[in-house]
């Protein structure tokens, strides 16, 4: 009968189900009217050489504030995206804003790379690489201002399609290089780094935040470091909140942080404001 506890679950989990299901396609559906408005923001985050302080790259992350829905977090968005295909549009639309930037900051007499988040999916698409090409082209962004970082998510996929590979090749002979995002937190990394043209490797930040509470996560951190550097790759560590981890980090060898110590995920403006200050 409909009192049974088991009964009650059901009735409960579906109405959790078909809430989530509802959300989701509102999403979707303000999501592609976002696009075609170009309703999403860029947040840009700093990375600083940990020698020297001044900013080497600026990571482009993903804003949504709707109307309607409030505020969609990416962690929340891009999983969405991914599944409904509309990441190829957040990508291009990320790519293009990070290249004008880009050209933006280069014209003031910054030189730094910025950084874009790539999906696999969007890699699946034989014309990835020339579409990238083509927005550099367009925008008259230099390809060596431009970075792509992917996850080990990305590679796995990557090995079962060499064009992905290929494409990636055909990207790094023009100049643009990748990082290996997360790194550390899926099975694959040491594989991942042998086939892949990585230039850096970023540190995921679970490893930096359980830094100075487990002796063993720091003898994995600098490990991690070392491994890297003896790859001939750069070494960024992500997640970095306190002085004290940054202290450790350099003792490790560790090139580059990025972080909430640094500065928070920021808008182009202050991102300048923050130049002016550091690097004039
Ligand atoms: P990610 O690429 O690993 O980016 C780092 C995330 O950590 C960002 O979250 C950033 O705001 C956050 N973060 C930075 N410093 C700190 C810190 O010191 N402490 C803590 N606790 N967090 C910090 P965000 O912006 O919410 O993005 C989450 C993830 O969503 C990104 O992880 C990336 O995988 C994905 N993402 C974001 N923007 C895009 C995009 O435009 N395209 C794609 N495909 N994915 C994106
Ligand atoms: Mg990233
Ligand atoms: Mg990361
Ligand atoms: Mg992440």
């Amino acid at each position: 009968t409909v009192r049974e506890a088991g009964g009650n679950k059901i009735v409960s989990l579906s109405t959790a189900t078909h809430k989530a299901l509802n959300r989701k396609a509102l999403i979707e559906k303000r999501l592609l009217q976002a696009l075609d408005q170009k309703n999403l923001k860029v947040f840009y985050q700093p990375q600083i050489d940990i020698v020297s302080g001044h900013i080497i790259t600026v990571e482009a992350l993903v804003r949504w504030e709707d109307e309607i829905i409030g505020v969609v977090s990416p962690d929340e968005l891009i999983p969405i995206a991914e599944e409904t295909g509309l990441i190829n549009n957040i990508g291009s639309f990320m790519l293009e804003k990070a290249c004008e930037q880009a050209l933006t900051w280069k014209k003031a007499g910054y030189d730094f790379k910025v950084s874009i988040n790539l999906s696999v999916r969007e890699f699946r698409d034989k014309n990835m690489a020339k579409s990238i090409l083509n927005t550099l082209a367009k925008t008259g962004c230099p390809a060596s201002l431009l970075q792509i970082e992917i996850t080990e998510k990305f590679a796995l996929e990557a090995e079962a399609a060499s064009s992905i590979i290929q494409q990636m090749r055909k990207l790094e002979n023009e100049g643009i290089t990748f990082v290996l995002d997360d790194f550390g937190t899926g099975y694959g990394s040491f594989k991942y780094m042998q086939i892949l043209p990585i230039d850096t490797l970023k540190i995921d930040q679970t490893f930096t935040s359980s830094l100075l509470k487990s002796e063993k996560t720091q003898k994995l951190m600098h490990g991690m470091v070392q491994l890297g550097k003896s790859m001939g790759l750069k070494v960024v560590a992500e997640g970095v909140e306190t002085a004290e981890q940054a202290k450790l980090l350099v003792t490790y060898g560790c090139d580059a942080m990025q972080g909430f110590y640094i500065s928070k995920p920021v808008t182009p403006e202050e991102i300048t404001t923050l130049l002016v200050q550091k690097q004039s």
